[in-house]
């Protein structure tokens, strides 16, 4: 069984690639999965069960005393070989995932700090990492401190010596701005705090934090790994020692949130087509980009590759699909634009096969009537519409999008 051996598919893994490292992709399709373990089934099996027998009450000794494989809280071999798969895509010595990307960040957050330590986040974030931050984390009596993160030495005057962690993401959800991932690692550690990157924007096939310098990796699975729009999912990737401390603290008794072997197997099936994916994603988006910056209805437009931005350069092949755009008509314009599209869905979430459209202001909106404290995220402005390019024929949406922009 693969779960219970690791270096038996470490030793298959190397075995395929005849004693030269194996590229991504082959890694994406194959890594930690050894057929000749299950049947010679080509695709990983879905292990539905929610407990496991032991042989002998020794044997159940022996299981526990190698990480509790007792009960699939926390262990299961479908989802064992995604977090063995994702480690392995992001260089990182071990992974965990569960149910979403938001049980990750309280997976995280929760395990490594308690009342009295302090967060650094970059000030703009995905709207309920934000709420989590504001809301949620100062009620356990942890601190918060945002901060400018494009300027690096702000975290000089932001950490103190009770700082448990830097987190941001890059690109950052929903302005697609990029952070210096190098740089920050740099002061952070310089610091003696460690860094956690949300790359859940950009994948693994074009950025890894880890080799920049990051320490630990969060993605929501529910975007471009799975990409297929039809399951959720979070992970953690890092280093073996914390990442056992997030599985058996945080997984085990803190969030219990689980991800199912079903969704495990749907995003191992997603994870393999993730870089043909990416590379469309991101040259539709780039070709869009290009399209929306002459367009005379609209004012501004950020998308991480349209220039050459060096910092984007220096830490992702390409830009992904993810833009950001504003129209001289500002919000009542965006409004009408999203209502003429035709093609492009009018949808929160991003990553997908289908291209997603949405404009944060009128969700405000509508939320606040039942939340009087929503508010719109930092740098976020009235006008944004977010753009998350799907797989379309890109002629199909530059059309549908003109069409749109057409009467503003
Ligand atoms: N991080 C980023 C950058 C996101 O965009 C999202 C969701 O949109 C999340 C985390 C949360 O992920 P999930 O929706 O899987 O909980």
């Amino acid at each position: 069984m693969t779960g219970s051996n690791q270096q038996g598919n470490l030793q298959d893994h190397s075995d395929l690639s005849h004693g030269v490292s194996l590229g991504f992709d082959t890694r994406a399709i194959h890594h930690a999965f050894d057929p000749a373990a299950f049947s010679r089934a080509v695709q990983p099996p879905v292990f539905l069960t929610s407990t496991y027998g032991f042989e002998s009450v020794a044997a159940n000794d022996a299981a526990a005393s190698h990480g509790g494989r007792l009960y699939a809280r926390e262990y299961n071999p479908t989802t064992e070989i995604l977090e063995q798969r994702l480690a392995n895509l992001e260089g990182a010595e071990a992974g965990l995932v569960v149910t979403t990307g938001m049980a990750a960040f309280g997976t995280l957050i929760l395990s490594l700090l308690s009342q009295g330590d302090e967060l650094v986040v970059h000030n703009t974030l995905y709207s309920n990492t934000v709420a989590m931050v504001e809301q949620g984390l100062p009620r356990f009596g942890i601190k918060v401190v945002p901060v400018d993160l494009s300027e690096p030495s702000n975290l000089d005057a932001a950490i103190t010596d009770k700082t448990k962690l830097v987190y941001f993401e890059t690109p950052v959800n929903p302005l697609s701005t990029i952070l210096d991932i190098a740089a920050i690692a740099e002061r952070a550690h310089g610091l003696n705090v460690k860094v956690a990157v949300d790359s859940t924007f950009a994948s693994p096939a074009l950025q890894r934090p880890i080799e920049h310098g990051a320490d630990i990796v969060l993605h929501s699975l529910t975007k471009y790994i799975n990409g297929h729009g039809d399951t959720l999912g979070g992970a953690l990737l890092g280093d073996a020692e914390t990442l056992h401390m997030l599985r058996e603290t945080g997984l085990r008794y803190i969030t219990g949130a689980t991800l199912s072997p079903h969704s495990a197997f749907l995003i191992l099936r997603g994870l393999k087509t993730l870089s043909l994916r990416m590379e469309r994603h991101s040259a539709s988006a780039l070709a869009i980009a290009r399209m929306l910056e002459a367009h005379p209805a609209v004012a501004w437009v950020s998308y991480p590759f349209l220039e050459s931005r060096s910092i984007a350069r220096k830490q992702m092949t390409q830009g992904s699909g993810m833009l950001a755009f504003g129209l001289h008509s500002g919000f009542e314009g965006a409004r009408t634009m999203l209502d003429r599209l035709q093609l492009v869905t009018r949808a929160v979430s991003l990553g997908d096969t289908d291209s997603l459209i949405y404009h944060p202001a009128s969700i405000l909106r509508a939320r606040q009537s039942i939340r009087k404290d929503a508010h719109l995220i930092e740098g976020v402005g009235e006008d944004l519409v977010r753009l998350s390019v799907g797989l379309e024929d890109v002629s199909d949406l530059i059309a549908d999008l003109r069409q749109a922009l057409q009467v503003l």
